[in-house]
This record gives C-alpha cells, sequence and structure tokens, in this order.
C-alpha cells in the first residue's frame, strides 16, 4: 500500500515560488489500477515524480509497503527504484543504440541475478506485452506503440509493487493506446499489479479502478469507478 500525507512541492523562492503540489494526501491499495487526471499544470507529474522517487517533496510524508522512503538517502532510494517501482514515460526514454532485449535488460541486472537469467526473464517480459518477436529490434525499427511496450517491459521487468505511467499514450493514435490500456487493465487483473497512470483522454477512464482528478496542485475530486463494463468498448464511442 501507498500512504501520501500532505505532500506538497514548491520550487523556487520568494516572489515566484510555485506551488506544483499544494498538500496532498492519498492512499493506494495493493491491485489497484489509479487514473490521475486534471487539466495541464494541475501537478500530476509533479505527484508520480514523487510516487516514484524521482524527486522529494518540499514536506510531507510518503510511505511506500511500509518503508519510508523519504528517510532513505540517495542510494537506498536508488536501489527501492530498481527494484520496487516501474516508471513508464510519455516518450518512452529508450536508448536508442540498444534492441528492446538489451534495454529491457538494464534494469534487471539490479536483481543480482546470472546474465543468462537475466535474458529469460527480459524475453519472458516482451512476450508478455507482444513483443515476443521483435527482442532484437532497435527502437528506430520499430512503431511508437511498440517502443511503449518496450519501455512498459522495462518497467515491469524486476516485478515491480508499483508501476507508475505518466501519459504513457500520449503520443499514440487511438488504436496504440488502446493495445496500452488493454494491457495494463490486462496486467492489473491476472497480475494484480498495481498502476497509477496520468491521462487527460476522457474514454481511458473506463479502464481505471479510481480516479483521482487535480486541479491547481490539489486532489479536487476522488471517483470510485464501477468496473461491471468491458473496458474495451469501440473508445471513439
Ligand atoms: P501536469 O503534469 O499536471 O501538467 P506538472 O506537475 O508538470 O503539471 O506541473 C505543475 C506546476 O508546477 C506547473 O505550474 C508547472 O509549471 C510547475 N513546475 C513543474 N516543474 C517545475 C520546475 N522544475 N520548476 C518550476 N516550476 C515547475
Ligand atoms: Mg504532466
Amino acid at each position: 500500500m501507498i500512504i501520501g500525507s500532505d505532500l506538497r512541492r514548491y520550487y523556487g523562492l520568494g516572489a515566484v515560488q510555485v506551488r506544483a503540489l499544494d498538500g496532498v494526501s492519498l492512499k493506494i491499495q495493493k491491485g489497484e489500477f489509479v487514473g490521475v487526471m486534471g487539466p495541464s499544470g494541475s501537478g500530476k507529474s509533479t505527484l508520480l515524480h514523487l510516487l516514484g522517487l524521482l524527486d522529494r517533496p518540499t514536506s510531507g510524508s510518503l510511505h511506500i509497503d511500509g518503508v519510508d522512503v523519504g528517510a532513505l538517502d540517495e542510494r537506498a532510494r536508488t536501489v527501492f527504484r530498481l527494484r520496487r517501482l516501474g516508471y513508464v514515460f510519455q516518450d518512452y526514454a529508450l536508448v536508442p543504440e540498444l534492441t528492446a532485449q538489451e534495454n529491457v535488460y538494464l534494469p534487471s541486472m539490479a536483481r543480482g541475478m546470472t546474465s543468462q537469467e537475466c535474458t529469460l526473464v527480459c524475453n519472458d517480459i516482451l512476450g508478455v506485452v507482444g513483443l515476443g518477436d521483435r527482442i532484437h529490434h532497435l527502437p528506430s525499427q520499430m512503431s511508437g506503440g511498440e517502443q511503449q511496450r518496450v519501455a512498459i517491459a522495462r518497467a515491469l521487468v524486476n516485478r515491480p509493487a508499483l508501476l507508475l505511467a505518466d501519459e504513457p499514450c500520449a503520443n499514440l493514435d487511438t488504436r496504440n493506446s488502446k493495445v496500452i490500456l488493454d494491457l495494463f487493465k490486462k496486467l492489473n487483473r491476472d497480475l494484480h499489479q498495481t498502476i497509477v497512470m496520468v491521462s487527460h483522454e476522457e474514454w481511458h477512464t473506463r479502464y481505471f479502478d479510481r480516479i483521482i482528478s487535480m486541479k491547481d496542485g490539489v486532489i479536487e475530486t476522488e471517483i470510485q469507478v464501477k468496473q461491471d463494463a468491458d473496458p474495451g468498448v469501440d473508445p471513439s464511442g
């Protein structure tokens, strides 16, 4: 479980201070698929950066699976991030010179496995995201949707407690977005993967268990979504 208490992130000092996050408290249960929505500049990425230990709050506390991550030093945070968190960026952030398999391989080395074990685990997770036949392709030889699935495989390779995705479909067309969302839903349902995903597309909401809407650095509303409908509805409808 993730517990954030009164998280604040202020940028700059004095007259030009920006309150990107201005007192956010939230709880995320294991196995939840949470959508973070809200207009541009409302603090969604700032919140995700804090949850992903890519940034530290100005004040407030954050516990992930019982660990007070604010109390960890930089080295311990890096280890925690590598082993327990997966992060997916809008622009995929793959290393262009490396194949799909090699991109996924990098974080898998943090688990202290042999290179053979790493290769097996990488190929396995690339299969899970539907890229079993693309493992030796370079990013430039793949579509945007395929590149994002490599990035998702990389985020998942260490079986993270928490998968964070910041507008992962922002650069994809509707068809490819749906592939990514269906994949997230499958990971969530079959593997009980906890997912926090930022989105500003209204049709994405049908995939989420809960929607956290942000405005001006605070949570404006939280809505529990009824999970009876099949999310695989035509996104244009
Ligand atoms: P969102 O992801 O919802 O679009 P962000 O979390 O990126 O919003 O940004 C929230 C606010 O914080 C915005 O007003 C943005 O301009 C500001 N902000 C974000 N990063 C920085 C930074 N490094 N320095 C100063 N202001 C920032
Ligand atoms: Mg953002």
